[in-house]
C-alpha cells in the first residue's frame, strides 16, 4: 500500500511551486518559473535511483527505471505535465486537507464566501469518508497535473522499494506547456524510447481515454463597403449583416451547448466587426474524421454561397487543423488500452471509458509515433478555484501504474 502522508507531502510540495504557462510567449518552456519544478524533479529522480535522468534545453525531464526481469518486455512510459493553466492563478497555492470528508459543503474561503458544495458539484458526494485536498478559494490547486507527477514519482519509488514486483524497462517524462497546447511539441519521442505510453492526466478515478476530438479553427473574414449612411442607397455593403447570414446558416443545434458524447460542433468563440469588415472565429470539433472533414467543407461552401448571393468576393475563410483523434493511432494497438483496463480492475478501480471532448498531449504524441492513452490522475474541476483531488484516487492511480508495469512484464513472459 502506498503511504498516504508521503503522497500528500509530495503533492503539496509540487503544487506550492508556481508553474503557470503563458500562451503569449514563444519560448519553451513558455515561462521561466517552470524550470523550478522541472529541476526539482530531476534532483528527486536522481536521488531515488532512477537511471539516465535528463533535462533538455526545453525543460523536458526524462528518466528510466531499468527492467528487473530477464525476458524481453516492451518499454512502456508514463507522462505528465508540470505547468498549470494560464486561466487562473497558480501562485501561493494554499491547500486545505479535509480528512474523513463528511459529505457536506466545504468552505473554501470564509471571508469571500466561496463554498465547494456537493449540491452543485455532485461528484463530490462519492468521496464521503475520504481525504480531500482543496484550494483556499483564491487559486487553482494544480492537481492538473501535479497529481499525475506525484503518482508517477511515487509509483517509481514503490517499484524501486519493492524489487520483488517484476517489470520491464519503464520510462517517465514530465513536460512543460501542456496547458497552452504545446506539451508534445518538443517531446523527443525517439529519445524517450518507449513503445507506448500513458499520460496520467485524466480527471476522476477510473477514467481511461483513447478518443478525442479532431480539431480545426476557422477565421471567417467578411468584407463590406462603408459609405456615409445618408448616401448609402445601393452603395453600402454592411459586413455585419453578411456575417449574420453566415452565422445563422450554420446548424444552430450543433454547438457546444447542445452537444455531448461523440457529437461534433461548430463553436463561434469570438466575433468583432463594423460595416467595413467583420471577423468570426470558429472552432470545429468532431470525433469522426469524415464528419470533421464535412464540417470544414460546409464552412467553405457556405462562404462560396454567400459570395454568389451577394455577387461579390465578400468572404475570406482560413481553416487550420489543430489536432486529430488519437483513436486512429490507438485502435491498431488496442491491447495497450485493454492492459490499462485490466490493471484498473486488478486494483479495484472500475474503468470509465469515454471520448474526450477536447484534446490531450497524448493525441499529439500518438501522431508522433508514441501511442498514448490517457489515465485518470484523480482531480476534479480543473483550471479554477473549485479544483480538488481525493487522496484515495491518487493512491489508486499509483497502484494502476505499478500494476501496469507488472502486467506488461507478465504478458510477455514465455
Ligand atoms: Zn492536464
Amino acid at each position: 500500500m502506498v503511504n498516504k502522508d508521503r503522497l500528500i507531502n509530495k503533492f503539496i510540495k509540487y503544487i506550492k511551486i508556481d508553474t503557470q504557462s503563458a500562451p503569449s510567449s514563444n519560448s519553451t518552456p513558455s515561462t521561466a518559473k517552470q524550470w523550478d519544478l522541472a529541476n526539482l524533479l530531476v534532483d528527486e529522480l536522481k536521488e531515488m535511483g532512477m537511471q539516465n535522468v535528463s533535462i533538455d534545453e526545453h525543460a523536458y525531464v526524462m528518466a528510466t527505471l531499468p527492467a528487473n526481469v530477464a525476458h524481453k518486455v516492451p518499454v512502456i512510459g508514463f507522462v505528465s505535465h508540470f505547468d498549470t493553466t494560464p486561466d487562473f492563478s497558480g501562485k501561493n497555492v494554499n491547500p486545505q486537507i479535509i480528512e474523513d470528508y463528511d459529505g457536506n459543503d466545504i468552505i473554501l474561503n470564509q471571508e469571500k464566501n466561496i463554498i465547494l458544495s456537493p449540491d452543485y458539484f455532485e461528484d463530490l458526494a462519492q468521496y464521503k469518508g475520504q481525504t480531500i485536498i482543496t484550494t483556499d478559494g483564491t487559486t487553482l490547486l494544480g492537481a492538473d497535473d501535479k497529481a499525475g507527477i506525484t503518482e508517477i514519482m511515487t509509483a517509481m519509488q514503490y517499484l524501486l522499494d519493492n524489487p520483488q514486483i517484476e517489470h520491464g524497462e519503464i520510462k517517465v517524462c514530465f513536460t512543460p506547456d501542456e496547458e497552452i497546447g504545446r506539451g508534445a511539441h518538443k517531446f523527443d519521442v525517439q529519445k524517450f524510447g518507449a513503445e507506448w505510453a500513458y499520460t496520467m492526466d485524466g480527471s476522476q478515478i477510473g477514467e481511461l481515454e483513447y478518443e478525442n476530438f479532431n480539431a480545426a479553427s476557422a477565421v471567417v473574414k467578411v468584407i463590406g463597403k462603408s459609405v456615409h449612411p445618408g448616401y448609402a442607397k445601393d452603395k453600402m455593403i454592411n459586413s455585419l449583416y453578411i456575417a449574420q447570414d453566415f452565422i445563422s446558416s450554420l446548424p444552430r443545434l450543433e454547438t457546444p451547448e447542445h452537444t455531448e458524447g461523440r457529437q461534433g460542433f461548430f463553436h463561434l468563440s469570438n466575433m468583432k466587426g463594423d460595416v467595413e469588415e467583420t471577423e468570426l472565429h470558429y472552432i470545429i470539433r468532431d470525433h469522426d474524421r469524415k464528419h470533421f472533414e464535412a464540417r470544414k467543407k460546409m464552412i467553405l461552401d457556405l462562404g462560396q454561397d454567400l459570395c454568389t448571393q451577394y455577387e461579390r468576393d465578400c468572404i475570406n475563410i482560413e481553416i487550420k487543423d489543430q489536432y486529430f483523434n488519437m483513436k486512429e493511432k490507438i485502435e491498431p494497438v488496442k491491447h495497450i488500452v485493454d492492459l490499462a483496463e485490466k490493471a484498473m480492475k486488478a486494483v479495484g478501480v472500475k474503468p470509465v471509458l469515454k471520448p474526450i471532448r477536447g484534446g490531450t498531449d497524448g493525441a499529439q504524441l500518438s501522431y508522433k509515433g508514441l501511442p498514448c492513452p490517457n489515465i485518470f490522475a484523480g482531480g476534479h474541476n480543473f483550471h479554477g478555484k473549485y479544483e480538488y483531488v481525493p487522496v484515495e484516487s491518487m493512491q489508486k492511480a499509483v497502484e494502476v501504474i505499478v500494476k501496469l508495469a507488472e502486467l506488461t512484464s507478465e504478458k510477455y513472459k514465455k
